[in-house]
């Protein structure tokens, strides 16, 4: 930790189904991060009716990204409400955002107006077939909508075209840190821990 009173945050990305999602509710409970999810927003959203969220509901259901500009507004509201109400916590994490390019302009933007340390970008990375297995499971358990073979398919094209140049953009600031996210929860958890323990 650096300057005090310095919020820090950091970014988990990977893959549908590597676990982030998982990790990331891991690692609130247990060291007292925030846990930002925006596909939970997006999620919470859409349960509530919100017109700008209905609108894109079927690009989410078809496993494409909701456009940049309604994850942004939406994440800009959370992140302000949360940091109001939070006191104590260690830091924030962001769960499934930026996941393109332009978000990461965004989460500069983002950061900036709001007075956050950035940290690192975690990359959890799985093979692709463990992937598939993994969220089919999933969709028996949560029945979300997304997670059927078709979308599952679609999501991982999408996450390859738009979200996997991110691993290229935080390299060149060196602020990615790549983790092997094969193994059992506590397993890939024990190696996110020293990452997070070094902020
Ligand atoms: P997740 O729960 O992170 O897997 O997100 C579920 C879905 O919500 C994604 O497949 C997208 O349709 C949408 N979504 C979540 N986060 C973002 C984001 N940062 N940018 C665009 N779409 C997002």
């Amino acid at each position: 930790m650096n300057q005090p009173n310095t919020i820090h945050a950091f970014t988990i990305f990977g893959p549908p189904g590597c676990g982030k999602g998982t990790q990331a509710a891991m690692i609130k409970e247990r060291l007292n991060f925030l846990h930002v999810s925006t596909g939970d927003i997006f999620r919470a959203a859409i349960a509530r009716q919100d017109p700008l969220a209905m609108k894109a509901k079927e690009l989410m259901e078809r496993g494409e990204l909701v456009p940049d500009g309604v994850i942004s507004g939406m994440l800009m509201n959370e992140l302000k409400a949360i940091l109001d109400q939070s006191t104590g916590a260690r830091g924030i994490i962001l769960d499934g955002f930026p996941r393109t390019l332009g978000q990461a302009a965004l989460l500069q933007e983002l950061l900036e107006k709001l007075n956050l340390h950035f940290t690192g970008a975690i990359s959890l990375r799985v093979p692709e077939e463990l992937l598939v297995e993994r969220l089919l499971k999933r969709a028996q358990i949560e029945n979300r909508p997304d997670d059927t073979e078709d979308v599952v398919r679609e999501r991982m094209r999408v996450y390859r075209e738009k979200t996997q140049p991110l691993e290229d953009y935080f390299k060149q600031r060196n602020q990615l840190i790549e983790v092997d996210g094969v193994g059992s929860l506590e397993e890939v958890y024990e190696r996110l821990i020293p990452i997070i323990q070094s902020w």
